[in-house]
């Protein structure tokens, strides 16, 4: 991914709404280029800061920087989480499989 790329995504990775393969891009590449990730620190920022007003939370104290550190984590175990899962429905869909084809030739031993 290049960072032209990478920037346009910005918005969609702070409103989560990115694909899994797209996330997973997308966080390899802020975490290998520092431009790139000033410029999601920016808009994290600024974006957690306007929320924060609407909300009017009391702890404002809240450290800014950490929650956009935070925000990767959670980001990164969400992929795991869904890579897991589809590993999980691909096994499941082998079994099936498996299972169809042993049935297939019980039959067939059976007719024979
Ligand atoms: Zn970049």
């Amino acid at each position: 991914m290049n960072c032209q790329t990478a920037e346009s995504m910005v918005n969609r990775y702070i409103e989560h709404d990115l694909s899994v393969d797209e996330l997973e891009d997308f966080l390899e590449h802020v975490e290998n280029c520092p431009s790139c990730y000033d410029e999601l620190e920016t808009y994290f920022i600024v974006h957690a800061a306007m929320q924060q007003l609407d909300e009017q939370s009391r702890d404002s104290t809240l450290d800014l920087r950490e929650l956009l550190e935070e925000d990767i984590r959670k980001s990164k175990h969400y992929i795991l989480k869904m890579r897991f899962r589809r590993a999980l429905s691909g096994m499941g869909f082998c079994a099936l499989i498996a299972g169809l084809g042993g049935f297939l030739i019980y039959i067939i031993m059976q007719v024979l």
